[in-house]
């Protein structure tokens, strides 16, 4: 692993770094909520700082939100996995969680799958887990008969697993998963928002391997930076270096196509990457567009489009059970493999 061969203290520093862009995620995410983009009654309580953001960063973190919860929503609505009680059992993996609060949020919606599983590192998922056991609203959650460790970073309960882990890892990956109970032939939808771009490619590209190999029947759900080699592509990686937080993965994966590809070569069956000005026009559903484009004065459409273009989302799609003929974005024309088989 490219870790391995960096000075450790970059590689250390590198790491503070990159967890502290969860804060930040946090932080944008209860600024869109405050705005009234998106509704999340617990983003709130992870966040030390409120700070306002932007109308920009607003509306793209808006577009982000919506694009993983339809997706998120056409994964959970498809029919498969029916239990002996006619119960559908489905998993979600968050793999680089951060305090997202989706598993939070799915509860108040009744749309919890049958298991939800979040990995971050132990720094972050000792946090995590001490809010949980702080707050009755997120305790309640997740039940009581959880058990919850700071120490450890874990919250275990029947259908909620919260477990520590460095991603780069991937013989730990499975011990985890096995821990978490989860079980490879149930369908699952991987979450990788703003996680494996701040990952050396060989570490991605085994995490999108193992992936494939593991789970016969899953959506791997990717949102995260694109086209690093324009003007705009350099100042966002110049942003993110100035706050010591490497985009180690963009240049492996720059395009579109690079993203599909990669989930093609390891193994997955098809494919999709649209940029998020694509995703925001043509999947984000039309009234919602107009509800949040009335919120705030919004005045920066150059720099919208520009930074649109720099934001994908990639789905990759492995479908044993044949229950993802529908899923994904309207007509779209998903990428398969060529002949070749997949490369180790
Ligand atoms: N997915 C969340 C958080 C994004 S921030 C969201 O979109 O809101 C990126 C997260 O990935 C951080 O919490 C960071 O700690 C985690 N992460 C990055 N590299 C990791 C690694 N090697 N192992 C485990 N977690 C990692």
């Amino acid at each position: 692993m490219s870790k391995q061969h960096e000075p450790a203290s970059d590689s250390h520093s590198n790491t503070v770094a990159v967890q502290a862009t969860n804060d930040d995620a946090s932080a944008s995410k209860l600024s869109c909520v405050k705005k009234g983009y998106m509704k999340d009654d617990y983003i709130h309580l992870f966040v030390r700082r409120p700070v306002r953001r932007s109308p920009i960063i607003n509306r793209g973190y808006f577009s982000r939100w919506a694009a993983l919860r339809k997706l998120l929503f056409q994964f959970l609505d498809c029919e498969g996995g029916t239990d002996n009680k006619g119960n559908t059992k489905k998993q979600i993996l968050s793999i680089g969680a951060g305090f997202d609060t989706t598993f939070f949020q799915l509860q108040d919606e009744g749309k919890v799958p049958y298991l939800y599983v979040e990995l971050d590192f132990k720094e972050v998922t000792s946090k995590k887990a001490a809010f949980i056991e702080s707050y009755s609203q997120l305790r309640d959650k997740v039940g009581a008969s959880a058990s919850i460790s700071r120490e450890k970073g874990e919250v275990l309960s029947d259908h909620y697993k919260l477990l520590p882990i460095d991603l780069r890892d991937l013989q730990k990956l499975d011990d985890v998963i096995a821990l978490a109970d989860m079980d490879p032939s149930l369908p699952t939808f991987i979450i990788a928002e703003c996680v494996l771009i701040y990952l050396d490619p060989d570490s991605t590209r085994g995490i999108v391997g193992w992936a494939a190999k593991s789970f016969s029947t899953a959506i791997f759900f990717l949102y995260e930076q694109i086209h690093p080699d324009d003007a705009f592509g350099q100042q966002m990686i110049r942003n993110l270096e100035s706050r010591g937080c490497a985009l180690l993965g963009l240049h492996a994966t720059p395009t579109l196509l690079a993203k599909e590809k990669l989930f093609l070569d390891q193994g997955w069956q098809r494919a999709v990457a649209w940029d998020m000005l694509r995703v925001y026009s043509n999947f984000i559903e039309a009234q919602e567009r107009r509800r949040i484009e009335r919120l705030e004065l919004f005045d920066e459409f150059e720099e919208w489009h520009m930074m649109q273009e720099h934001y994908c989302v990639a789905y990759a799609i492995n479908d044993a059970m044949g229950l993802f003929g529908d899923f994904g974005f309207p007509n779209n024309q998903q990428h398969v493999p060529n002949s070749s088989p997949a490369s180790p």
